[in-house]
Parts: C-alpha cells; sequence; structure tokens
C-alpha cells in the first residue's frame, strides 16, 4: 500500500482518514471494502485510484517445516522475494527484499547471480511484510531478502519504521549489510530506534573475503568492524556476524581462530550459517562446523548456528533469486 498515493487520492477527506486506512491495513484487512469507518466515497475512489498493493503475488511455496516463500511482481514487472519463517517456539519472522535483484556480486549467493533491476520503495518493503501479515501476526523482520539494504537506506528505513504497527517492534528488527560504508554510517549516526544491525562477514581476513565478496575491495574489513565497533558504543547493543560456512574454503579451526581473534566478544555474535547449496560451493558438514564453534567456543566469542529453514523450496540464505 503506497500511502503517499493513499494521502493524494484523499487530498479532499480529512487527514485523519489517511490514519484509518493505514491502521486497518497493518492490522491485516485485504481490501478498502473492509475499512468500514471509512465514507463509501473514500473507498470507492482508492478503489479505483490507489492499488491495495505495489506488489502483486506471483508464485507461492511451502516448506515441510513452515516456511513460506513468495515471488511478487512490483507493478512494473519486477521480481521480489520475500519469506515467512515459523518457527517452533511460535515466532513468526518475516525475510524481506530491499532491492529486485542485487548490484553486488558475493559469490555464494544466488541473487548476486541475478541482474539487478532496481531499489524497491519503502511501500514495496511494507507490502511484502503486509502479504504475511493478513495470513497470521507477525512479530520479527529481518531485512535479509534480495538486495542490500545500505545502498538503499532511506526507503529501508522508512518501511523499518512502519513495522512495529504490524507487530514488530524496533528490538525484533535487524537489518543486514556486507558492510556498504556510506549507508552504515549514516545508520550508525542517524538511526535512533533500537534496530538491530548484522554484519555479513564470512571471511576472517581481507584476502579471503574479497574472494568471496568483492565489494570488500572498496571497504576492507577494518573499517567495516570499526563502523560496527561504533554503533555498539553509540547504541549499546551487540552487532551480529553473519559466517556462511563453505566447505574447504573459510570453516578451518584456523579460520575460527583468526575470526576469534578479530571480534572482540563485547561487541559481536557470530551466527553461522550452514551454506544453502546454489551451486559455486559445498557446504560445510555437521562436524566441521561443530568443530569450527567449538573454537569459538574456547575463546568465548558468543556463537550459534543457525538453523536452516525453507531448504527445500530454495527460500533459505541466498537463494532468493527469480529467475524471470
Ligand atoms: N546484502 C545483505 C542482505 C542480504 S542477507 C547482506 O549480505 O547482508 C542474506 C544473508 O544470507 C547474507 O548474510 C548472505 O551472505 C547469506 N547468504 C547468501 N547466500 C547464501 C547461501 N547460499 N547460503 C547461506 N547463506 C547465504
Amino acid at each position: 500500500m503506497d500511502l503517499e498515493l493513499v494521502s493524494e487520492v484523499l487530498a479532499n477527506e480529512p487527514s485523519y482518514r489517511r490514519t484509518q486506512v493505514w491502521e486497518w491495513a497493518a492490522r491485516g484487512v485485504g481490501s478498502y471494502a473492509e475499512m468500514t469507518n471509512l465514507p463509501v466515497r473514500a473507498r470507492a475512489l482508492l478503489e479505483e485510484r490507489a492499488p491495495f498493493s505495489t506488489l502483486v503475488p506471483e508464485h507461492e511455496a511451502h516448506a515441510a517445516d513452515g516456511t513460506v516463500k513468495v515471488l511478487f511482481r512490483t507493478l512494473d514487472g519486477h521480481p521480489v522475494e520475500a519469506v515467512l519463517m515459523r518457527y517452533r517456539d511460535g515466532r513468526r519472522s518475516v525475510c524481506l527484499s530491499s532491492q529486485s535483484g542485487c548490484p553486488l556480486t558475493c559469490t555464494f549467493c544466488a541473487t548476486g547471480a541475478m541482474r539487478f533491476r532496481r531499489n524497491l520503495t519503502a511501500w514495496e518493503m511494507v507490502d511484502q511484510a503486509l502479504h504475511f501479515r493478513r495470513l497470521e501476526p507477525i512479530d520479527h523482520s529481518v531485512f535479509m531478502g534480495m538486495g542490500e539494504p545500505m545502498l538503499n537506506l532511506e526507503a529501508v528505513l522508512t518501511a523499518a519504521r512502519r513495522l512495529p504497527d504490524l507487530g514488530v517492534t524496533h528490538r525484533r528488527t535487524t537489518i543486514s549489510t556486507v558492510g556498504w560504508l556510506p549507508g552504515l554510517t549514516r545508520f550508525v549516526d542517524e538511526v535512533a530506534e533500537p534496530i538491530r544491525l548484522a554484519l555479513s562477514l564470512h571471511a576472517p581476513a581481507d584476502a579471503l573475503r574479497s574472494e568471496l565478496m568483492p565489494v570488500n575491495d572498496r571497504f576492507p574489513l577494518d573499517e567495516v568492524l570499526a563502523e560496527c565497533r561504533r554503533y555498539v558504543e553509540l547504541r549499546g547493543r551487540k552487532v551480529f556476524v553473519e559466517y556462511v560456512m563453505l566447505a574447504g574454503v573459510n570453516d578451518s579451526p584456523e579460520h575460527a581462530a583468526q575470526l576469534a581473534a578479530l571480534l572482540d566478544r563485547r561487541s559481536f555474535k557470530v551466527n553461522l550459517i550452514p551454506y544453502n547449496p546454489t551451486g559455486a560451493y559445498d557446504g560445510s558438514g555437521r562436524e566441521s562446523i561443530a568443530a569450527f564453534k567449538a573454537v569459538l567456543d574456547e575463546a568465548r566469542l558468543p556463537a550459534t548456528v543457525r538453523l536452516t529453514r525453507g531448504r527445500d523450496i530454495a527460500a533459505a540464505c541466498g537463494q532468493l533469486a527469480a529467475t524471470a
């Protein structure tokens, strides 16, 4: 729902009408017709001039573990994927895309291999969450779908700031980045809300990181980590570090020791991500992941192994890539 368009369409109505529309939408209604406290003429105008969603669902896949992946099209035809993850403890987390495709070319990521289309608008991000909100209540969100949020920060923040109305507090919203410094610096300086920050690290040193993530040539590790530490200092919250486990590439005990030396435990919490096959690499086995984690545990660097959700429908981390 493009709220700016809604405002234009309702320009001749009192301004609280716009608020009413948003409140209904955020609570998960599926049409203007259900917004019963709006005058019939306002509803009719909206029906005619403001599409209820900025995204059209095109395909939906359901995994055995309850994960749902939806492929949408923007109104100008670009593909966008989003995922609803359901956990046994009742958590309902939505994984949102910030761009259609991604201009970065991380070698292990399926989105990186598809053509970059464009930045999404804030409303196109909100509409991904609203789609799932119409299915059931949601309480967590991660900007870990397609795209690099820090390349589209303004719109990402506008969207993130709407999510509490859908039931997702700022503390339960995480924005993930490769460490795109201009955006990251702005995020650290300007975002006073307790929105969480995650850094996709994937290697404990520059040479290997540049191989996996060409963006590292532009923004080297020490500068990115310094910015993360500034976030910790300024905001008083740890940064999550994402580390995807690639067999024989970045998963040896030596890599783990280097990682433990690189990251101080007061500032960082590591999330080891089992690799979801997209062609280029083999994922580390369970034993190598456990051995890697043992080194971090020994160094008392907090670390967890991420639960994989939605693998059987290619909805897991890094698998979002519409072929069309
Ligand atoms: N561009 C941002 C947001 C995308 S988040 C970022 O990179 O942080 C998507 C996460 O999934 C990133 O940590 C990414 O590195 C990870 N990922 C990408 N491909 C993956 C794969 N095939 N298996 C597991 N994780 C993957």
